[in-house]
């Protein structure tokens, strides 16, 4: 691969950068990881999913708690310790992140600790003055918190995801700006940890990157939960009130305030890739994120890019592939492999969890793609009144002529787990009818997409 220090040289240790830099180590090739950061995990272990997910869980465990009278239980007050609860978060993001580290210092490829830029198309400036030259490279440098629409906003002070997991006690009250899956993950933690939540969204729904359905199962048990949301809001302007933070929004042609004592900003992050001074490397971007073709190379034939940096969605399995395509991109140039999003998956932990894979109702109508639907509640299905866990339902979408399953939903208990069933049909390309045909154990969640895959046989066959 040429006369340089490494073969390959990967910027970025999280989730895209380092499924890369194994995958080209593993293939024999000399690699080297820089990474800036001040502790080695990535955003996934040590901002992202999961110290939320862990957060999350403790939430609910909570709240099954505190409804266990429906089956006849008697626990009293679930009282908390907050304090308690970020311990043990930080307990597991602390061994998932031994467990990174140990991969990231095992010796496979050569870890440099320092920020990285490029000073010419094969060289790499670090910020302690060492430089480093290499045949390719990957661009894995995630996201950050996005700016602030307003600047009264960044005046006020907002709590972000990261500020979110150093709490060391919760506020009594907080607006949710935003209605993503960060947003509202956050939104029930709090809710469920007694704190006031007010949720304020721009778009007419929660979740606008799903079908309609879904958010309206989502907002409506976050309704039950006591949580406050305000849909199709417009940010005007934020202030301080005394000891209140004030958010002045407009929502159908009125002007409103929300007041608390915090405000979250759930309103998005943005590709980390201000400071690589990628000019010098001519690699595009478009408002900061790289640029990419299917291979995930970037305008520089020999420069690619994954994960948060590039897009398009931004999730950890999304950025692990992208990594891994990448690495084989770089190594068999003969051989060139797309991404391939056809099984695209999206989980939103709330409860109850939000779940898609593949064609959304919303996408083929916009795409013109013809499709049958059918759907199933949780709750007329026998294993899911058992929990009481009735909000929500299963949807299938299929090709009309061939009954093959081109998308599902699960909007419902346990929903993120219950996708995977559907992932697994769509990467065998099963049809509706295979599906219903396979045996599924009785009674359990999993058992209710047999409904809609019958529905859907018999209306094919009829
Ligand atoms: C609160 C929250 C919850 C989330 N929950 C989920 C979830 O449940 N499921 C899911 O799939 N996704 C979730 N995500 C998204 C997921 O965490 C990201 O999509 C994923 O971690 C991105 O991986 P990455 O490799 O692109 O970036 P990162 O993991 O951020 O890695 C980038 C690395 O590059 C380093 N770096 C940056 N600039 C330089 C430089 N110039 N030189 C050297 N090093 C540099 C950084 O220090 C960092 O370690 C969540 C995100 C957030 C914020």
């Amino acid at each position: 691969m040429g006369d340089y220090d490494f073969d390959i040289a990967v910027i970025g240790g999280g989730s895209a950068g380092y499924a890369t830099a194994r995958t080209t180590a593993a293939a024999g090739h000399r690699t080297v990881l820089i990474e800036g950061g001040e502790e080695l995990g990535g955003l996934c272990i040590l901002r992202g999913c999961m110290p939320t997910k862990a957060l999350l869980h403790a939430a609910d465990v909570r709240f099954q708690a505190g409804r266990s009278q429906l089956w006849g239980l008697e626990p009293g007050e679930i009282g908390f310790d907050f304090p308690a609860v970020m311990r043990r978060k930080a307990a597991m993001v602390e061994e998932f992140a031994r467990y990174r580290r140990g991969q990231l210092q095992d010796g496979r490829f050569e870890l440099i600790r320092a920020l990285a830029k490029f000073r010419d198309p094969h060289t790499l400036q670090f910020d302690n003055g060492q430089t480093v030259t290499a045949g390719h490279f990957m661009i894995s440098t995630g996201s950050r918190v996005a700016d602030l629409p307003l600047p009264g906003l960044a005046k006020l002070g907002c709590m972000t995801s990261d500020d979110a997991l150093q709490l060391e006690s919760l506020p009594k009250s907080i607006i949710v700006l935003g209605g993503g899956a960060v947003a509202l993950e956050f939104a029930q933690f709090f809710a469920r940890f007694d704190v006031e939540v007010t949720v304020l969204q721009r778009s007419p729904h929660i979740l606008k990157a799903f079908d309609d359905d879904v958010a309206g199962e989502v907002e409506t048990s976050f309704r039950d939960e006591g949580i406050t949301i305000h849909t199709g809001c417009s940010l005007i302007d934020a202030r301080r009130d005394d000891n209140e933070k004030v958010i002045v929004y407009e929502c159908a042609g009125a002007q409103h305030e929300a007041r608390a004592e915090a405000v979250f900003h759930g309103l998005g992050r943005s590709p980390n890739t201000g400071s690589l001074a990628l000019e010098n490397a001519g690699v595009e971007t478009e408002r900061g994120r790289i640029l990419c073709d299917a291979h995930m190379r970037t305008s520089a034939p020999h420069i690619f890019a994954g994960g948060d940096c590039t897009g398009p969605h931004e999730i950890v399995h999304i950025a692990i592939q992208q990594g891994e395509i990448a690495a084989h991109n770089m190594l068999y140039p003969a051989e060139p492999r797309p991404m391939d999003y056809r099984m695209l998956i999206s989980v939103v932990f709330t409860d109850p969890q939000a779940a898609t894979v593949g064609l959304t109702e919303k996408a083929a109508k916009a795409q013109g793609i013809p499709c049958l639907t059918a759907s199933y509640p949780f709750n007329d299905h026998g294993k899911s009144i058992i929990m009481e866990a009735m909000h929500g339902f299963v949807k299938l979408l299929c090709d009309p002529e061939s009954g093959e399953i081109l998308g599902g939903v699960c909007v419902g208990p346990m929903g993120g787990e219950l996708i995977h069933e559907i992932v697994t049909a769509m990467a065998k390309r099963m049809t509706v009818a295979e599906l219903a045909a396979t045996p599924h154990y009785h009674p359990t969640l999993a058992e209710i997409w047999t409904y809609p895959a019958d529905a859907l046989t018999e209306e094919i066959t009829r």
